[in-house]
Formats: C-alpha cells, sequence, structure tokens
C-alpha cells in the first residue's frame, strides 16, 4: 500500500515566512494526485515536504503506513522526477536509467534488465549508448522517467517536469506520463502551475493559493463547482467569467442594470455571479451582450465585451457567426455559480 497521508503538515521557513499554512488530505493507493496554483503558492514546498528534501514544520506525513516525518529522502521509497531531468551529461542513457539502481548494490544482470524493460516502455531502446547532448528535450524527458521507472518505487513525485518542452511536445509527454502511470499503477503526485496539465492528468485536484488548499476534488469537480472566485478564474481557459451582481426577491441584477433571470432560491443580497463562456446562449435571453471583438480560433470563436458594462466572454462554436454589435443572450440559472462578494467563497 502506498497511500500517503498529510495531517495537518505546516512549513514555516526559516525567516518566520508560512509558505505552507496546516494542510490535510491523503493520495490513495494508484492515484495520480495533481498540485496546482500560481507562483509562489506553496506547491514545490509541499512536494519537498514529502520527497523529504525540506524539514516538515508540524503535523504529520505517512507513506504507507510509516510515519516520515524524520525518514531520510532515500529511505522514503519515492522517486522523482525534476523540471531539469538531472541527467548526467557524461554518462550514456543507459547509465544515466540505472544510476539510481547501482548505488543501492543490486546486481549488474537485474540492472541490466530493468533498464533494458524501461527503455522499452519509454521508446528508448536505439538511444541507450547516447548521451543526454544527443537527445531531443523529450528524450531527456523520458530518460528521466525511466530512472524513476527502475527504481519500482513506492511513489513518484514530479515537479513541473514538462515546463522546458515546447507546446507540442509537452501536450504529446503529458499523454505519455499518464499512460504510463496507468499501466504501472504507481501512487503520484504532479506538481504544476499549468491548469490544462492539472485539468487532463489528474485523477484529483489539489488548488493551492498562498499555502491554504482553495479546493480539492477531480478535475469535472473543480471545474463545474469551484469552491471559490480563485478557483473559478484559476481553473478554464478562457476563465469563467466573474460579474458584480445583486439577487432581489423579484430576480438577479447584474450592476444598475434590470433583472437577466429569476432569483435562485436562498441568497438575497450583492453577489459575485461566475458564468462558463461556453455556457451561455446568443440569440436569444433577457441580457444583452456587447460584442466587441470576436477571436477566430478554427473549431470556435470567443468573443469579448460586455454586458451591463462589465467584461464578457463567450466561447461559441464555429457556425454561430457573429461580427461585432448587440446581440441577446442567455444565462441559464443552473449554469450560474455565486460566490459571496467579499470573500470570494462559494455561496
Ligand atoms: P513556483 O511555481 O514559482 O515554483 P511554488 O508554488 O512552487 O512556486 P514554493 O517554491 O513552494 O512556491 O514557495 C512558496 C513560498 O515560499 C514563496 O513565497 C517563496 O518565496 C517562499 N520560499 C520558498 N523557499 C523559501 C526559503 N528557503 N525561505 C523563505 N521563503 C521561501
Amino acid at each position: 500500500m502506498s497511500r500517503v497521508m498529510l495531517n495537518a503538515v505546516r512549513k514555516v521557513y526559516s525567516n518566520g515566512f508560512e509558505a505552507v499554512k496546516p494542510c490535510s488530505f491523503r493520495i490513495e493507493d494508484g492515484e495520480f494526485l495533481v498540485l496546482v496554483g500560481p507562483s509562489g503558492c506553496g506547491k514545490s514546498t509541499l512536494l519537498r515536504m514529502v520527497a523529504g528534501l525540506e524539514p516538515i514544520t508540524s503535523g504529520t506525513l505517512s507513506i504507507g503506513d510509516r510515519v516520515v516525518n524524520d525518514v531520510d529522502p532515500a529511505e522514503r521509497d519515492i522517486a522523482m522526477v525534476f523540471q531539469n531531468y538531472a541527467l548526467y551529461p557524461h554518462m550514456t542513457v543507459r547509465r544515466n536509467i540505472g544510476y539510481g539502481l547501482k548505488n543501492r548494490k543490486i546486481p549488474g544482470h537485474q540492472i541490466a534488465a530493468r533498464v533494458d524493460e524501461a527503455a522499452r516502455m519509454l521508446n528508448l531502446v536505439e538511444h541507450l549508448d547516447r548521451k543526454p547532448a544527443q537527445l531531443s528535450g523529450g528524450q531527456r524527458q523520458r530518460v528521466a522517467m525511466g530512472r524513476a521507472i527502475v527504481r519500482d518505487p513506492a511513489l513518484f513525485l514530479f515537479d513541473e517536469p514538462l515546463s522546458n518542452l515546447d507546446a507540442k511536445l509537452r501536450n504529446q509527454m503529458r499523454i505519455e506520463i499518464k499512460a504510463l502511470q496507468r499501466r504501472l499503477g504507481v501512487t503520484s503526485i504532479y506538481v504544476t502551475h499549468d491548469q490544462v496539465e492539472a485539468m487532463t492528468m489528474a485523477d484529483r485536484i489539489v488548488v493551492l493559493n498562498g499555502g491554504v488548499i482553495e479546493q480539492i476534488g477531480t478535475p469535472a469537480e473543480i471545474y463545474h463547482a469551484p469552491a471559490s472566485t480563485f478557483v473559478a478564474s484559476f481553473m478554464g481557459a478562457p476563465p469563467m467569467n466573474l460579474m458584480t451582481a445583486e439577487v432581489a426577491d423579484h430576480g438577479l441584477h447584474l450592476g444598475d442594470g434590470a433583472a437577466v433571470m429569476a432569483a435562485p432560491n436562498g441568497y438575497r443580497g450583492p453577489v459575485t455571479m461566475g458564468i462558463r463562456p461556453e455556457d451561455v446562449r446568443i440569440g436569444t435571453g433577457s441580457a444583452r451582450f456587447d460584442v466587441t471583438l470576436v477571436e477566430e480560433l478554427g473549431a470556435h470563436r470567443l468573443l469579448h465585451g460586455q454586458i451591463a458594462g462589465q467584461t464578457f466572454t463567450a466561447h461559441v462554436l464555429k457556425d454561430v457567426a457573429i461580427t461585432p454589435g448587440t446581440y441577446p443572450i442567455d444565462l441559464p440559472g443552473p449554469a450560474l455559480a455565486l460566490f459571496h462578494p467579499e470573500t470570494g467563497a462559494r455561496l
């Protein structure tokens, strides 16, 4: 069992800065968990605490049945894949992949067999005798993966492993890494600031902001039911539209305008109203959308403009032909998310 449990894990750096506020969650055996958030939110600090590269200030961390707070990184049975690959330039691919095993005093023929198997899985067989400088970025990334795989660890830790690759290769590698993880069934924690990577790779996502967990959930939960305006605007490109609104008995008003829809049940008063750009319908409805810019994206179009004087973006399919102008727009009730106007928490 390689379940990982964090119980009130906290990090205060020696300068007194609290980079991670007490965090509790668990990663199930075989799960692919993605930690995502903007620069400085504490995701690398959290990962480094799991790896044992950074002491835990308070709380407990368990891997499997063991509390590992005071266990050396080498004894935690983890393999880490970094952004810069950390390959040895003077060694061949074969030696780079097998290096960690040699340190563990595993017999030579076993190392050779494991390296060959990993190379087959990663399509590196014909590159085994090359040095890292003779490889492409994607191949180097695969060598780093190979080094993690041969160790047969209880836990994979990934720290932004794709951020040095170009966009196309990044898309390809994220599919490869995800498929490999599925196949090997190794519990994995993956850090990224890229919300597309988080959405596409994760079984569950942890969204971090300022050292605090904003939300934990499946990609669908995070996308369709964001717990806060932070999550709503961080996940999704373009992000959820967030507008100042007021819920009165007779309807929901955007700014000072007329009611655009019936009031939802419950809450009355000022709100931040959220709706995803693809959840609107153009050409019908009681709100008016002043479209000022149309962005052509091939399969779809993004319409930018204002509703009731507030910035708004809509996502429509390519067959909806729209030019700048004013259009009726429907903001369907079931697609709306209401947030507290000050705290940003979901109402
Ligand atoms: P990035 O995506 O930029 O790497 P991150 O979310 O991984 O960001 P961390 O590297 O975990 O963020 O850093 C979290 C916060 O802790 C940041 O504000 C950072 O400046 C601070 N921090 C990191 N290392 C130290 C340190 N050794 N001493 C003091 N503060 C630190």
